[in-house]
């Protein structure tokens, strides 16, 4: 794609725009198989630092890496009677292997509980064998009819987290553990602030007994769901037969949960931060997090500016900040600016003949200003400039998210804003169905949680923003991704 070619702005056609940043980020591109995309080396970077980030904290808090078959028995699948109606509509399935019809059909896996539950049955004997804590980094399918770069497309990445307890109440404290991690995982690494909070009956998992969620505000006021956790009660074990010998000698079912995250997120990181430039990454997931550009227009010129900027180069990938020198002769300054802001670089410097004499180089911030820093320090000056951007992203999306949130909604303004800005809308909810399929049906909005304590309102909602009956619990109502 040239550099030419323009970037539709987000208030002209949010969609194009998203599409339009990726492409130029060269983040991911379409492929020859409808519905699946590529994932580009620059796209696939931010998934490993997202990754690395995130096993870390599975490894801290005690969980394993395994590997299972990508193909599941199709019998498999049936046996919980919620998580395949659930995922029946959307699998893909193997009929012939090997030249000949199989004997029994083979889903590729569109999340894996089921193969690992026949594994746990095998594995677990006794309490002493519990807790299992297992995490797997995969792909899976899930047949899409309409699909988008990173948010839906047929196969994806992600992580599945899969435990077994003793207790129902350490399976919980598991589910809350998680929804917790990832939460600081969102904010802390991601710049994205989200609610967090429980999902009704008809938005939980297939199979759950509870789903608990991470919900972010994109920029067009769509929710994303950006991660989900869940408390499956004995559902599985009962299907598979995961009993283990209780400390007392009895035989009980284990308790379990499982969790996940996928490439969704790098679309939730360009929807969160991306401008008409194109894309912002925050300094922590960025590829690169520092470029640097020597200017120069004679050939005397150009030897000391590279001289200087190789220094600072060294420096601070010396340093560990992810840098690189473009050194590229063919490419004008400006053009190379450009270039670099596209792809979301946080942090320039740009050195030229005066700043290369005086010892000194301008640091420009993808997030706006610029001004020159000496070169002795550049190394400390650098660092905090980016742990300010990951801050400042931070803070400009919990202000964003906060000024399109509008609490205490009555019917007409949750139809008001859903038919117009978007948003998050908290109200009373009555816990009725067919109040949360009403909504559905004229709205568009969906229930993206009931939020926890944190996130409530203050005064309580005291009646349901549809029927008017007495509210059990407040709702956030988003239109979603
Ligand atoms: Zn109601």
């Amino acid at each position: 794609m040239s550099n030419e070619q323009r970037i539709t702005p987000r208030a002209e056609d949010f969609s194009a725009w998203y599409n339009d940043v990726i492409m130029r980020a060269e983040l991911a591109d379409y492929s020859p198989v409808r519905g699946c995309m590529v994932i580009r080396p620059r796209g696939f970077r931010i998934w490993e630092l997202m990754q690395g980030a995130l096993d870390a904290k599975f490894k801290e808090t005690g969980h394993e890496n395994a590997y299972f078959p990508l193909f599941i028995p199709e019998s498999f699948l049936a046996r919980e009677a919620e998580h395949v109606e659930g995922f029946a509509p959307q699998t893909a399935v193997v009929t012939r292997g090997g030249g000949k019809e199989l004997e029994e059909r083979l889903v590729v896996r569109p999340t894996s509980e089921t193969i690992i539950y026949a594994m746990l049955a095998k594995w677990v004997q006794s309490y002493r064998d519990l807790p299992v804590l297992l995490n797997q980094w995969a792909n899976i399918v899930r047949w899409e009819m309409r699909t988008r770069l990173f948010l839906r497309t047929t196969e994806f990445l992600w992580q599945e987290g899969h435990t077994a307890h003793a207790t129902q109440e350490e399976a919980e404290q598991e589910t809350l553990l998680i929804l917790g991690l990832y939460r600081q995982f969102m904010e802390e690494w991601m710049a994205l602030p989200v609610i967090t909070g429980v999902k009704t009956e008809s938005e939980k998992f297939a199979g759950a007994v509870r789903t608990y969620a991470c919900e972010g505000l994109m920029q067009d006021n769509k929710a994303l769901q950006a991660g989900t956790s869940h408390f499956l009660g004995q559902n599985f074990a009962k299907a598979f037969n995961a009993q283990y010998q209780t400390a007392s000698g009895g035989l009980e079912y284990v308790w379990s949960t499982s969790w996940g995250v996928s490439t969704r997120l790098v679309g939730g990181l360009v929807m969160t931060h991306g401008d008409d430039v194109g894309l912002v990454c925050p300094p922590k997931l960025a590829p690169e997090q520092v470029v640097i550009v020597p200017i120069w227009k004679s050939g005397d010129e150009k030897d000391a500016v590279l001289r200087v900027a190789r220094q600072v180069t060294a420096e601070l990938q010396a340093a560990e900040l992810r840098t690189t020198l473009d050194g590229r002769d063919s490419v004008k300054p400006g053009a190379k600016y450009y270039e670099w802001e596209s792809r979301g670089v946080p942090v320039r410097l740009e050195i030229g003949p005066r700043d290369a004499e005086k010892q000194q180089a301008v640091l420009a911030r993808r997030t706006g200003g610029k001004a020159p820093v000496p070169l002795a320090g550049i190394t400390d000056v650098t660092s905090r400039a980016l742990i300010e951007i990951q801050a400042g992203l931070l803070e400009a999306a919990r202000v964003y998210r906060e000024q399109n949130s509008v609490r205490g909604v009555t019917k007409d303004q949750l139809i008001e804003l859903m038919d117009g800005p978007g948003g998050f809308a908290y109200g009373g909810f009555c816990g009725d169905v067919a109040c949360e399929e009403a909504i559905k049906q004229r709205t568009k909005a969906t229930i993206r949680a009931l939020p926890d304590p944190e996130f409530q309102s203050d005064p309580a909602p005291t009646t349901c923003v549809w029927c008017g009956d007495k509210s059990v619990t407040e709702a956030v109502w988003a239109r979603a991704y």
